[in-house]
């Protein structure tokens, strides 16, 4: 570690701050860096008690710190100001909560309690690009926040100011609208719900705000602070949805599609069936052509059309080559009327309609009936509330802001029924359990709660054996248990 980004003294005693791999540094980790240095060398306590103490701490924090908390610096040299110390700060959330720490180079290794920050359910790691993008915003309007204390800030973000820049994306002309009646249904009878200790996509979202209700007749949960139609498109950025490959690269994707490389993989093979007999397919929200290129795969002879309303010119370059037809459009009924479709067997919306505002979605069901050959099947796919796994790392309000409702069997069940449909059956699958080192390796790192992080860590280890993780996906799927809901839909006669 030889350059050190920050240092500076109190009184005698010398502070070299630095992050890992910080040839990768950026503004804002600089920024970070800053204002751990203002903090920590005006703080009254921390001058108090190195007093008369001449030492050296070099502090190595891992990439990706936004806000730094600086009582964790202090909390430590209550014990170690004594003597030299390099202090490597390991896992959790960067710059705030860590999971352990190493004291001079592993000569000491130890577990790290935090003392009470009265903040969870967020996440302050910039390493995210959606993270990063927001963070900026927030240094860019509230300057202040770098002079900040770290429970200032903490005070701060549990406001409704807080809630609403993030939920606008820092776009400070974006009105949020505060939803407490049911969209669905209409009902006032609706109860608040609070996401607990895992976090959602944009990090910065306390629990001690709700962020959904929960209707009490018809049981669909919906995003109580929602932006309007026309501006939902700030969710739909390309730092959030990749698509600008080159057609090399996209098509060395599809053409090596598994479990492990795209996440809804096995949802989708719970349509194979119904691709084989059908003689054209529809996949509405098709995204980068995960499905499309799959379907083209189980049946060599089908007409296959792919819609998405952002759709680059090189993506459509691979969907053709697998003979795959591109649509650009927005999933609207002016814009479909105007590509004159035929009629189709298969209709898919995978992990689409919980990104759609109720009434929308209701008149675009009712629309996709007369693009359906008489029996012809719509099948979707979205979480499902009610299911252990949903609920498990909060996974149901993970993409708050985008996913304006969470459904279960029995709201999805209502709404298909009053737009035409009858169920033929409802799967699950679960993204959140495919693989290790993903969601519950996350969960254990930045989890809030003790009890959280060592559930999580159980189950990683189960996910961590192959054999296990097989068996338990296995077991999963034949109890119909499963974060997501796929839904095989008819229309009713
Ligand atoms: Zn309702």
């Amino acid at each position: 570690m030889a350059n050190h980004l920050v240092s500076f003294y109190v009184n005698n005693y010398k502070f070299f701050i630095s992050i890992r791999n910080h040839f990768k540094l950026d503004k804002i980790t600089r920024l970070s860096l800053l204002r751990i240095k203002k903090l920590l060398s005006k703080n009254k306590y921390l001058r108090n008690h190195l007093k008369k103490k001449y030492g050296k701490i070099e502090i190595l924090y891992p990439e990706g710190c936004s806000l730094i908390d600086e009582k964790i610096i202090i909390d430590i040299l209550k014990t170690y100001s004594n003597r030299k110390v390099k202090l490597s700060i390991i896992g959790g959330i960067s710059g705030s909560v860590p999971t352990s720490i190493i004291i001079n180079s592993g000569t000491q290794k130890k577990r790290y309690f935090i003392f009470n920050q009265k903040i969870s359910g967020v996440n302050f790691d910039t390493n995210r690009p959606l993270r990063k993008f927001l963070y900026n915003k927030l240094i860019n309007n509230y300057k202040k926040i770098l002079e900040m204390e770290f429970n200032e800030i903490v005070k701060f973000l549990k406001t409704k100011e807080s809630i609403n820049f993030f939920l606008r994306y820092g776009n400070k002309s974006i009105k949020i609208y505060n939803i407490n009646k049911c969209p669905n249904c209409f009902s006032k009878n609706t109860i608040k719900l609070f996401h607990s200790e895992g976090n959602t996509i944009q990090g910065f979202l306390p629990s001690s705000n709700s962020l959904y209700n929960l209707c009490r007749e018809c049981e669909l949960v919906f995003s109580n602070k929602q932006v309007s139609k026309e501006n939902l498109k700030i969710y739909y950025q390309n730092f959030a949805y990749e698509r600008k490959k080159s057609t090399k690269n996209h098509m060395k994707l599809l053409k090596n599609l598994n479990e492990y490389n795209t996440s809804h993989f096995s949802n989708y093979l719970h349509s194979a069936k119904k691709i084989k007999r059908s003689k054209s397919i529809l996949d509405l929200g098709s995204g980068n052509g995960e499905f499309v290129s799959l379907a083209r795969k189980i049946n060599k002879n089908t007409k296959i059309s792919a819609l998405d309303w952002f759709m680059p010119k090189n993506l459509k370059s691979a969907l053709k080559s697998l003979n795959i037809i591109p649509y650009t459009s927005q999933i609207s009924i002016e814009s479909l009327r105007k590509l004159n479709l035929n009629k189709f067997d298969l209709i898919t919306m995978w992990e689409v309609i919980e990104h759609f505002k109720i009434d929308d979605l209701k008149k675009i069901l009712i629309y996709i009936k007369t693009l359906m050959t008489d029996n012809g099947f719509l099948i979707l796919s979205t979480p499902d509330f009610d299911d252990p796994h949903c609920k498990s790392l909060d996974f149901w309000s993970m993409a708050a802001g985008e996913h304006l409702s969470v459904f279960n069997e029995n709201s999805i069940k209502n709404i298909l029924n009053n737009t035409g449909y009858y169920v033929k059956n409802i799967e699950k699958e679960s993204v959140t359990i495919k693989k290790a080192n993903a969601w519950y390796d996350y969960g254990l790192k930045t989890n809030s709660s003790l009890a959280g992080r060592g559930s999580a860590q159980m189950i990683e280890q189960i996910l961590k054996n192959k054999k296990l993780r097989e068996k338990y996906k296995y077991i999963s799927r034949k109890n119909k248990i499963g974060s997501e809901m796929i839904i095989v839909a008819g229309k009713q006669t």
